[in-house]
């Protein structure tokens, strides 16, 4: 018999603590889960799940547009902010129902409290129960970045207050140019609010294929959303019921509310690791290898506590290898390579694999397919919005190195195409894959003819 309370004591019921505690319990492990807000984490709480559900919800007023070009009369719609926040509400309740059922069927006790870590072995509670375990687990994600040096920050929002906002305002600035500020950018734009996004570099969306960038630039400011490039904030005023924000070249401008949307930093701070001895990175993540595992040997991180790749779907790859290494007698590392990603923007974006940019830094010969056209709907809606696909090839080897697509449902079409990817799909492959017809991705087999600069 264990001389320890637990076997696992996991911090932090999101989506990589959930699974491993879950997995932990089902193969016999003596599980507690301590949460200090809600379980399911940021992507279930205030993060995928009601951003998704927010997206869908913007979308609707162009589909009213869209159909009087297929015979329909949509002249009385309306929009009720409310009502969408007390619906995505029930929703997120279910979820976090469902999350906490799950965990508790599986045998884990939940501890709905704040947990800190006392040493290598042992847990504090807010109670101040103390609890000891043979394994600590460390999943306990994080929280927007907010930068504090700018005067009249207080009065910024991030992305978990706009999940709950009173009302929607007239004007929104949103501050970055990463995923959460143009999905959000997409969200509001969408609901009628007047958006402008101000981002300090030269184009949104560092790191993704700069065709991808461009073309999503070019299409949100043709839904009327203003991208101001190469800016950033100077301060924040408060004015009446709003703000009045000034950048640094001098422009300022009112507006009812004002977003960041600036990055995200690991959940560390008052946790108590400094002693428990565990080391942090530079970044200040929990410090990990391939195994999750930090310098002490009890205790182990997942999510983006451990800012690797910050998705989801990674935490909770990561959660079940730990369980499995640990409790399951089956060693698991976690491949972080070719990890599909959908930004969900609009248009969407679904992409895998290498970039343009980063296929001719690491390959001799790189040939490029693309296409862009108008989807098929647009015909009869009139509406002036392109797709844009991309296969990134090594030249060489005829293997699909990357593919990139901006337009309607490119995120399930990243998934599918990751797969063939991650087999190490030819082109060729792609060529002799027979085409759905009429469907957006056939484009992605029909590609026939290398993109030449300049042509
Ligand atoms: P990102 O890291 O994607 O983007 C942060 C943005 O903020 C960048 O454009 C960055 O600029 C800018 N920025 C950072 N610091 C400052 C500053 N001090 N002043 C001005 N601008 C600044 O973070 P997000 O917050 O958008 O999202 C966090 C993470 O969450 C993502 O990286 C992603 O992993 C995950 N996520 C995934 C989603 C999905 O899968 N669809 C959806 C939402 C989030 P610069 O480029 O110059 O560094």
């Amino acid at each position: 018999m264990s001389s320890f309370d637990f076997d696992l004591f996991v911090i932090g019921a999101g989506s990589g603590g959930v699974r491993a505690g879950r997995i932990a319990a089902r193969y016999g492990a003596r599980v507690a889960v301590a949460e200090e807000y809600r379980v399911g984490g940021t992507c279930v709480i205030r993060g995928c799940v009601p951003k998704k559900l927010f997206v869908y919800a913007s979308k609707f007023a162009e589909e009213f547009e869209d159909a009087v070009g297929f015979g329909w009369t949509t002249d009385k719609v309306s929009f009720d902010w409310s009502t969408l926040i007390e619906n995505k509400d029930k929703e997120i309740d279910r979820l976090n129902k469902a999350y906490i059922r799950n965990l508790e069927g599986a045998g884990a006790e939940l501890i709905l409290e704040r947990a800190t870590a006392v040493d290598a072995h042992t847990v504090m509670l807010a109670s101040g129960r103390k609890v000891t375990a043979r394994y600590i687990l460390v999943a306990t994600g994080a929280t927007p970045f907010v930068p504090r040096h700018l005067p009249g920050h207080e009065l910024a929002i991030t992305s978990n207050e706009a999940f709950h906002l009173e009302r929607l305002p007239s004007r929104i600035v949103i501050v970055g140019g990463g995923y959460i500020a143009v999905e959000f950018a997409g969200i509001f734009s969408g609901l009628g609010v007047e958006t402008i996004l101000v981002y300090r570099g030269e184009q949104i969306l560092r790191g993704f294929d700069d065709d991808i960038r461009n073309h999503l630039a070019t299409e949100m400011k043709k839904k009327g959303i203003e991208l101001r490039m190469q800016s950033d904030i100077a301060r924040i005023d408060r004015s009446g019921d709003g703000v009045r924000v000034t950048l640094n070249d001098g422009a300022g401008f009112g507006a009812g509310q004002i977003m960041f949307a600036t990055g995200r930093i690991p959940n560390v701070t008052g946790l108590g690791l400094d002693a428990a001895g565990v080391e942090l990175t530079p970044h200040m993540a929990v410090k990990v290898d391939a195994r999750s595992k930090t310098n002490v040997d009890s205790i182990y991180a997942v999510g983006d506590v451990t800012n690797r790749v910050n998705l989801t779907p990674v935490a909770i790859r990561e959660g079940h290898a730990f369980a499995d290494t640990v409790f399951g007698g089956k060693p698991v590392e976690v491949d972080h390579s070719l990890i599909p990603t959908a930004v969900f923007s609009q248009p969407e974006i679904g992409t895998v694999g290498l970039t343009e940019q980063q296929a001719r830094q690491g390959f001799k010969s790189v040939d490029i397919y693309k296409t862009s056209f108008r989807p098929m709907k647009h015909t009869l809606s009139g509406r002036d919005e392109r797709t844009l696909m991309k296969l990134v090839v090594d030249g060489d080897t005829d293997r699909v190195l990357g593919c990139h697509i901006a337009g309607p449902d490119a995120g399930e079409m990243a998934q599918l195409l990751g797969i063939s990817i991650r087999l190490g799909a030819k082109k060729s492959d792609f060529d002799a894959t027979m085409a759905v017809h009429p469907t957006a991705a056939e484009e992605l087999v029909t590609l026939r003819e290398k993109w030449v600069p300049g042509k």
